[in-house]
């Protein structure tokens, strides 16, 4: 890919960067056993064929992530790969309680992120921003506790909340308490929703959460009136079109509905997810966009544009971005 447009990423699952080779490096390093004795092979693991079995990898592997260095390594590679995609600020997941759960201290997984995200500025020309994510598919009682835990770093290295993991048969109105007290706390609240749910979650995502941002969303598109709304208010979408491909919430790219969605002026955005596991990063989601859907360089510089909009930047940072895009030139 030559010279990338300037963009924001802002739905990346940090655990969801981890490729294979680092995989068994920390495997390695930690005595972790891994049914897997090459890259080759694990890579070959990641071709998953569906929700499940994609779950079943991401959380079996998250075993070799167990030091402060784990975490500072994982997300630094991850910021590197960004940097050469074009991603110049991100604003990054983490899942405290998946680690937890595992005997993982947060203080651990604090510690290691804030390092890498610390360096990102200068190591790699990359903002950022940390966002806590709540499993839905864990009770809300665990959200609450997760978030209290979690509370010596707000305002600091945490910048808000969001809702992620299973999404059918969990919908966002369970977790009102834990999203009215980050509200309290100050911090900025998105959540996952109409990815695989229905547009109602999206509804109690607004109504009853209050998200400034909605992640996925694109089942928004069945309902007219959550379409108005969402167009009305420009709530931000963080669309992830390699990884709705991958988790066939969408048969083929050519049948993805991020055309209409701009087409209906919503504001969109173009992010990858859990980019090791979905076949691609930040700007490799935008190359399919181009390769896959015809979009043109003006599209392109759209969406580039609505990132740093959506984006949890101050003013001066986000004019900045803005100049940026407009002064790509795309080839
Ligand atoms: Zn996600």
């Amino acid at each position: 890919m030559s010279d990338p447009v300037p963009k924001a990423e802002l739905h990346l699952h940090i655990e969801g960067t981890l490729e294979p080779e680092l995989a068994l490096d920390l495997a390695g390093r930690n005595g972790v056993a891994l049914p897997y004795r090459s890259a080759d092979e694990l890579r070959a693991a990641y071709d998953f064929q569906d929700l499940q079995s994609f779950l079943d990898l991401y959380y079996g592997l998250m075993a070799v992530l167990r030091t402060e260095r784990d975490f500072a390594e994982l997300a630094d590679a991850y910021l590197a790969r960004a940097a050469a995609q074009g991603v110049r600020h991100a604003e990054i997941f983490f899942d405290p309680q998946a680690h937890t759960a595992r005997g993982v201290p947060l203080a651990t997984v604090m510690a290691g992120l804030g390092e890498a995200l610390a360096a990102a500025p200068a190591r790699h020309g990359v903002t950022t921003r940390l966002i806590m994510c709540f499993l839905r598919d864990e009770p809300a009682a665990s959200a609450l506790e997760a978030f209290e835990a979690a509370r010596p770093w707000f305002g600091t290295l945490i910048t808000g909340v969001g809702l992620d993991s299973a999404e059918v048969g969990h919908p966002p109105a369970g977790f009102r308490e834990v999203y009215d007290r980050a509200r309290a706390a100050g911090l900025r609240l998105v959540a996952h929703a109409g990815e695989e749910g229905p547009p109602e979650y999206v509804w109690q995502a607004l109504d009853v959460l209050g998200v400034e941002r909605v992640d996925h969303g694109i089942r928004s598109m069945e309902d007219p009136r959550l379409v108005e709304r969402l167009v009305r208010d420009q709530v931000p979408l963080t669309v992830c079109p390699l990884s709705n491909v991958r988790l066939r919430c969408v048969d083929r790219l050519a049948d993805h509905p991020l055309p209409r969605m701009m087409a209906a002026g919503l504001l969109v955005t173009v992010n990858s997810d859990d980019p090791s596991y979905f076949g691609g990063y930040a700007g490799d989601n935008f190359d399919a966009l181009r390769d896959g859907l015809g979009l043109t360089g003006e599209e392109l510089r759209l969406l580039a544009a609505n990132s740093f909009r959506a984006a949890f930047l101050s003013d001066a940072e986000r004019a900045a971005y803005l100049e940026e895009v407009a002064a790509h030139r795309f080839a």
